[in-house]
């Protein structure tokens, strides 16, 4: 497995992580031996915003012994019918393998919340929430009720408390999201990306411009707030060629390449219910370069798309040994007023300086940056 440093907690985080949506959809023994298979794998990163309820008690059973070396994002504002009756009084079968639960839905009663949260906790077996947070938040009078109706106020408490840990925010949004992080201090993002929502093929759920989405992501990477990446498959468009936006069909190892070399991506949450696809995302720490190179969405990409340096490094080897997509990527965080960024670009061991003006990187580059002149721009902005 590989790993990535959240830079606000410290917490290290598996790039593969989990969703919960169909982990509950072929009973209880296969939920439970799909997640111990998932952190014998090493994944160690999973949301809690599940489909329905009865993923809870799979989890918790899967969990339990290992619980102190797993994260769990839980929602403030996710609910499910059962647990909330069953906290109110109604005890279903004692017997977590028969237990019966609701599906998932949104709530912005405080009171619910906290009667979902302890359910939730429970049936997790768990005191404690790694991230807590602000749930799918989507328009900014959506925000303004989650502050007004205190549910913000309680995952802060919550967090004095000791039961939640960090905050996090999950949104489809940019601009929304923009605003939630101007107004609160977020440590994580849950973000719905991929190749079809950043440049515009996507659904209701790829939202904004490529340019606010682009926007977003440097924002994260430059503030060190960690993105965890729901939709990453555009719930499975991407991987039919008949649905795809692109026209062909995307691998999962290819979808899961993109979303992790974009900007303050940390963990990527598919959602699983089989064995097989277990496998299928596992295979991408073992992929060769070939196999994880997505290039070929470049014959869709649309004119604002056009000439953006995405860091992808396709344009590799450089004869200078320059790594051409971090050298942009520092350039595009410092022009953001990130002040780490000049230090990093420091520290590396080539700099656009160093260009031989070989245009090898513009001759390759799917993306038709010109980035051999780019190259001469960064080296006169950072003077080395
Ligand atoms: S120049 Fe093109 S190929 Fe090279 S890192 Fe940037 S987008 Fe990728
Ligand atoms: S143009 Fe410069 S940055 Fe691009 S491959 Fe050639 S030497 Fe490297």
């Amino acid at each position: 497995m590989e790993y990535r440093i959240n830079k606000k907690t410290g917490d290290k985080i598996s790039v593969l992580g989990m969703g919960s949506g169909g982990v509950a959809s072929n009973g209880f023994k296969a939920g439970v031996e799909l997640l111990q298979n998932a952190i014998g794998a090493g994944i160690n990163y999973f949301d809690l915003a599940a489909a329905e309820g009865a993923a809870f008690p799979i989890f918790g059973e899967a969990l339990k012994s290992v619980r102190k070396e797993v994260l769990y994002q839980i929602h403030f504002g996710a609910d499910y019918d059962t647990g909330y009756r069953e906290t109110a009084g109604e005890q279903p079968d004692s017997s977590l393998v028969t237990y019966s639960v609701g599906d998932y839905g949104k709530t912005m009663d405080p009171e619910r919340i906290k009667r979902s949260i302890d359910w939730q906790l429970r049936t997790l077996g768990t005191d404690y929430i790694d991230y807590g947070f602000i749930h799918c938040v989507d328009a900014v009078s959506g925000w303004e009720e989650y502050l007004a109706s205190g549910i913000y106020d309680l995952i802060l408490d919550y967090k004095r408390q000791g039961i939640v840990r960090h905050v996090g925010l999950s949104s489809h949004t940019p601009p929304v999201a923009q605003r939630v992080l101007d107004d609160a201090d977020v440590d994580m993002l849950m973000f719905s990306i991929n190749p079809a929502y950043d440049y515009h093929y996507g659904d209701k759920y790829g939202a904004g411009t490529t340019e606010e989405r682009s926007a977003l992501y440097q924002r994260c990477e430059r503030d060190g707030i960690g993105i965890s990446v729901m939709k990453p498959y555009a719930a499975g468009l991407l991987l039919d060629a008949r649905k795809s936006f692109f026209g062909r069909a995307l691998t999962t190892t290819q979808c899961i390449q993109y979303e992790l070399d974009t900007p303050g991506v940390l963990t990527v949450l598919p959602g699983l219910s089989l064995a097989e696809e277990l496998r299928d995302l596992l295979h991408y720490l073992d992929a060769a370069p070939e196999e994880k190179d997505y290039s070929f969405i470049r014959e869709l990409k649309p004119e604002q798309a056009q000439g953006r340096c995405v860091y992808c490094n396709h344009c590799a080897p450089c004869p200078a040994g320059i790594n051409v997509g971090i050298v942009n990527k520092y350039y595009d965080l410092a022009l953001l007023g990130d002040e780490m960024a000049k230090e990093h670009y420091n520290g590396l061991d080539h700099h656009a300086g160093e260009c031989l003006t070989c245009m090898h990187c513009d001759e390759s580059c799917p993306f038709g940056v010109a980035q051999c002149e780019r190259m001469q721009k960064i080296a006169a902005y950072f003077g080395v």
